[in-house]
């Protein structure tokens, strides 16, 4: 069956020995509870911190993903950290098609797509986001918008690809707002991504996909997001910055 999961995504946030200080932390947090064993905890550091992450999770704890990876395979792209790069760091994760990438740096469904294939052909497993803005919800417009996304993003893989894939849903109007999806909200739309997956690939795969809810997801409200049915875990950005609400979130299950 498939994993519960709870990512942290630290966006671009913590100086090295802020994030030194937030590992031993929550290192020291995780070494006191046994968490169930179909339960995974990712945490995603910027770049400059993936290599002190991993020696802090020693693969037993938690395991590491990036918040973004280069469409394209190798070469003259400076600036870029190919899929390549972070399989050989043994880097296990990694976000793509997060909304604030689609909203300041122009990413598209097909730009996702191609961070997809480099990731899968790494052996990597990419935590896919996709998710509806304000405008959209407001014209009831979300299930369409997510329907594209996912289309285009993933329709391309076949279903063993499909299996090493992460859904996060994350509506961009509860991202850092504060304001989080009601546990109706989030289940109504994880299950169409669903069946959406079963529509494609067939029920039996579409039950293996990891789906986790993102936006504003604390310690206070983790449990009712959870306890629904389609909803396998979560993607943390704030919350993910303090040990102690990560902590809260990690043992809501
Ligand atoms: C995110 O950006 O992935 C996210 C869910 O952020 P926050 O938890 O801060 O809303």
């Amino acid at each position: 069956m498939r994993k519960h999961i709870v990512a942290g995504n630290w966006k671009m946030n913590l100086t090295f020995t802020e994030a030194d200080e937030l590992l031993d932390e929550l290192m020291s947090e995780l070494e006191k509870v046994e968490l169930p064993r179909d339960e995974q905890v990712i945490v995603c550091p910027p770049f400059p911190y993936i290599e002190m992450a991993s020696d802090y999770a020693n693969d037993s704890y938690f395991l590491v993903g990036a918040q973004n990876v280069s469409d394209k395979e190798k070469g003259a792209y400076t600036g870029e950290v190919s899929a390549e790069m972070l399989e050989s760091c043994e880097i296990d994760y990694c976000i793509v098609g997060h909304s604030e990438r689609r909203a300041y740096y122009g990413e598209t469904d097909a730009t996702v797509a191609a961070k997809v294939n480099q990731l899968l052909a790494h052996g990597l497993k990419p935590i896919v986001c996709v998710g509806e803005v304000l405008e959209e919800r407001e014209a009831n417009r979300q299930f369409d918008v997510v329907k594209t996304q996912v289309e285009g993003g993933l329709f391309h893989l076949d279903a063993e690809q499909i299996k090493q894939v992460i859904i996060a849903y994350e509506p961009v109007w509860a991202i850092g707002t504060g304001k989080t999806a009601t546990a109706d909200q989030a289940q109504e739309m994880h299950a169409h991504i669903r069946s959406l997956l079963a529509g494609k690939y067939g029920q039996e795969v579409a039950d293996e996909i990891s789906i986790l809810y993102g936006g504003s997801c604390k310690p206070s409200n983790a449990k009712e997001l959870f306890a629904n049915p389609d909803v396998d875990g979560g993607l943390i950005g704030g919350a993910s910055l303090k040990a102690a609400d990560f902590m809260g979130i990690i043992t809501a299950f």
